[in-house]
Order: C-alpha cells, then structure tokens, then sequence
C-alpha cells in the first residue's frame, strides 16, 4: 500500500485491526517518508526510529493477540515540549539541547497505553514563545503548502508535520494560540482544551496559567480520537480537573448545527489588520453554518484592546518565574570554565537562551518587581478577569463565539516582523487562554496565495465535545480539510 499517509484515523485504526496492514508497515511508511521529505520541511527535531519500530511491533501483538485498544499502533509526533523518557526534550532551545527527560509526560504515557507509535519530536519556537517557529534552536520549519513560509507556531512542527502527511497526527500546546494558529496557517484542525481538562505534567512550562495541550490532526473526527486518549484528570497535575470525560469520537453527531446559536463578535471583524481575504472566507464558513441551520448572532467582546497588552504582561512574569529554574547546575545547557557562581548563572543563561526568551524573562522580571508589581501585573490580573467576565456575558446569549483564528495567513520566513507586530498577530487567540476556555481552529478556504484561512470556534468551559461535533459537521458539508499543501500533493 502506498496511500497509508493518506487515511483518515478511523480508517487506520480500521486496516490495522483487519489485518490490511501491520503497525510496523504503517511505521516504515511514515519513516520513509519523513527521510525523504523532511529535509525540505525540516519539521523534526529528533526522529525516534527504533522506539517507533519496537512500539510497532508491540502493537502488532496486541492486535494478534486480540487485545489491541482502538488506536493501537497508529503513529504520532509530539511536540518537543512534552517530555520522553530517554529522548531529548529540547523545548527548541540551546537551553536543552543536552536534556534527555528522565520521565514521560502524561500526555505521552497515555499516548503510550494507548499503543500509538511515537515517530519522533517536532519543531516549535523556543520554550513555545512565538507565533512563526522561527526562533526554534533548530531552525526554521517551512510551511508544507509554500516552503518560504512559516507554519506558524509556537507549535508549527506539529502543524507541519501532518500537513506534509509525516505524521497522521501531533500533539501541541498552546499558551496564547499556539495550536490555533499553526493550524490555521497549516490548514488543520487544531483544538485548544478548556484549562484543567489535559494534564500539564511533564510538560516543559511556560506561562503555567494559560499552557494546556491538545491535539493537531486534518478533520475534527482525527482530533476527537487523540482527545479521547489525553484528557482527563492527573493527580500529578493540581490544576488538571476531576470531571467526567466526555467520549469525544461518540459525539462526534451529538450537537445539532440547527438552531445553533453562534455569536458574532463585531469588534473582532474591526480590527485594523484583519486582512481581507482572512475576513471573506471567515463569513463564507458562517454563512455555510448558517446555511446548516445555525443561527448568526451579534455579540460584544469589549476588551478586544486589553488583549495583546494583557497577555504580553501575564504570559511573561510567569514565564520569567518559570524560566529561573535553568541557572546550568541541575541539568541543560551549562557555559564553559566559569570563575564563580555568579558567572556561572549569568553566561549559562547568557549564552543558553535566545533572543525573544531574553525578551520575555526581562519583561516579566521586571513587572514582577517589587516596585511594579501592583501597577502591571496585578492590574494585568483584573484586566484578565474582566476579559473572562466578557465572554461569560456573552454565552448568556449564544452556544459558540466565531472568530478568525489570526487576522493573516501565514508569513514569508525571515519577514523579521518586530516584536509587537509579531504579537498584534495573537490578538484572536489570547483572550481564550487568559479566561482558560476551549477553542477550535477548522480550516474554511484559501487566500489569494493558496495559503490556507482557519475559522475559530470559542466554546463556553468544557464544551470541547460540541466544538468538536460542530466542525465535525461544517466538515460533512465542506472539503477544505481534505485539501492537501503542495509538498504533500507533490509526494502523493
Ligand atoms: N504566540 C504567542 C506567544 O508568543 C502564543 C504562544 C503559545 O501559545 N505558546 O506567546
């Protein structure tokens, strides 16, 4: 078979447990492919072939044996944030370069027990700070439907890696949009859960209030059966929440489009910045859902200016709290011949972290100082709750926000986008991590150079299924994420 890469989950999990297929086949297609196509996407940072190849052949067993769980033996990529046992965990940074985790991440033991197949660790900005994976150690990663754009990011290895069909599916986190965004300039569905519903153990901390992990595929349905496998509760994660999980492939049919109250929030579509393009095949997908029955309704978000400036201060001081742990003594990158302690923090430090990671460890420093601290970062905190009261306003009235997910396709690399540019781009995503709610991202059309628009869905706290079941749906009816980006096309 030579199509493997071009199935569905459910048509994976299908062939593997008929017998069309073994896990290992399906783990040496993927492996080839990455060897001849990943050069140009540069996608991966480590690929993990014999830990691939042995979870293959243990997946293979089960299937015989009769024991096999649903997804057993279906290959996934992690994003290099979440830590592996005996892999490098780089979080894209010189910083741990050298870092070999000693334990797995929740996400990845469950990822295990449910037999999928690791294929290896992808690309993502550094210590997931960015929007374009551009400030990744290891370099850019291209956009797979034009090679001189960015895939977005922070998690833009994950976005690239199944838009290139190098994996069936990834896993990602976002801290501001970081799933959001890289799937909608890669084309993918990309689902942000509602804070506390994925485990955050193990996961190479950012901004603690506002990280959380979820799943990177081509339709809803992909997303809903990686759902299924990483939520729930962790004891070994006191903000992850005891609440019953839903069955997310179950209901992939449970909500119904018609009479779906979706609300319109008509700051979001003035903002200066949203392109034209981005804007035109955002309102086509909502005139499709509307055509499904759904009802379009006018809402207000009023904060839409605190945004930027509200995260850019919280996501920093946490940041920089975060960051304080790698002084080079315990483990990562540790500077050469230093004379004292002193030298040795401030090279290690120094020389380990890049520029925007210096960037942000500054801000956050210094907003956290004792003599800041009441003006910024406990006023951030009110702002934020005022954003959260905003959308709670605004669920009175309707089931679902409709947003875009960015107001840009993606950028050409090395645009060099100044650092506050680079963060009006986040201006659709952020509100949704600072109030802890879940987000869609669905792929709805392409812009004027072929590069793919996303429309983003905001559901009200633990809705992840109805989003889920919603772009299930608007799916049904439509083909954009079956459409494939040129370097995926030209390795058919
Ligand atoms: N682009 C945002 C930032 O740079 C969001 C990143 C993320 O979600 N990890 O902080």
């Amino acid at each position: 078979m030579t199509n493997l890469h071009r199935l569905s989950i459910r048509e994976l999990s299908e062939g593997l447990q008929q017998g069309k297929f073994s896990s290992r086949e399906l783990t040496q297609h993927y492996l080839k492919r990455i060897e001849k196509i990943d050069a140009q996407v540069k996608s991966y940072v480590t690929v993990t072939p014999e830990l691939a190849l042995s979870q293959a052949d243990a997946a293979d067993a089960a299937i015989k044996a009769g024991n096999a769980t649903a997804l057993a033996g279906i290959p996934l990529a992690h994003k290099d944030i979440f830590c592996t046992q005996g892999v490098r965990t780089s979080a894209g940074s010189k910083m741990l370069d050298n870092f070999i985790s000693p334990y797995d991440a929740t996400v990845v033991t469950k990822a295990k027990a449910a037999g999928l197949v690791t294929l290896g660790k992808v690309n993502m900005d550094e210590f997931a700070m960015g929007s374009t994976s551009e400030s990744s150690y290891y370099g850019a990663t291209k956009n797979p439907w034009n090679l001189d754009y960015v895939p977005g990011g922070s998690s833009g290895g994950s976005a690239a890696v199944v838009a290139a069909d190098l994996a069936p599916f990834a896993t990602g986190t976002d801290t501001g949009g970081s799933i959001r965004q890289p799937a909608s300039f890669c084309g993918l569905t990309g689902l942000k859960p509602t804070y506390g519903r994925v485990s955050r153990f193990g996961i190479i901390a950012f901004a603690s209030s506002l990280d959380q992990a979820g799943p990177m595929a081509r339709s809803a349905e992909d997303c809903a059966y990686l759902m299924n496998v990483i939520a729930g509760h962790d004891a070994k994660d006191s903000t992850s929440v005891d609440k019953k999980v839903d069955d997310y492939v179950a209901n992939l049919n449970a909500t119904s489009v018609k009479g779906l109250r979706i609300g319109i929030p008509k700051q979001y579509f003035n903002v200066a910045g949203l392109a034209a393009d981005v804007k035109a095949r955002v309102e086509e997908s909502l005139k499709k859902l509307e055509d499904m029955g759904a009802i379009l309704v006018e809402v207000d978000l009023n904060m839409v200016e605190a945004y930027v400036p509200t995260y850019y201060l919280i996501a920093p001081a946490e940041a920089s709290s975060n960051l304080s742990r790698y002084d080079g003594v315990r483990y990562g990158y540790r500077c050469e011949n230093p004379v004292d302690l002193m030298d040795l923090y401030k090279r290690s430090r120094s020389e380990g972290f890049g520029e925007e990671v210096k960037r942000r460890i500054l801000i956050g420093t210094y907003a956290l100082s004792a003599g800041y601290y009441d003006a910024y970062y406990v006023k951030a905190q009110k702002v934020r709750r005022l954003i959260q009261q905003d959308f709670l306003k605004a669920f009175e009235n309707v089931d679902v926000i409709a947003a875009p997910s960015a107001p840009t396709t993606a950028y050409k690399i090395g645009a060099n986008l100044s650092p506050t540019e680079m963060y009006l781009g986040d201006v659709y995503t952020l509100a949704v991590n600072l109030a802890g709610l879940p987000a869609i991202n669905a792929p709805v059309g392409l812009d004027d150079h072929n590069l793919p628009v996303g429309l983003q869905l905001i559901g009200n706290y633990w809705s992840e299924s109805q989003l889920l079941s919603i772009v299930h749906q608007y799916q049904q009816n439509t083909d954009f994420h079956t459409q494939r980006a040129a370097i995926a096309e030209e390795n058919a």
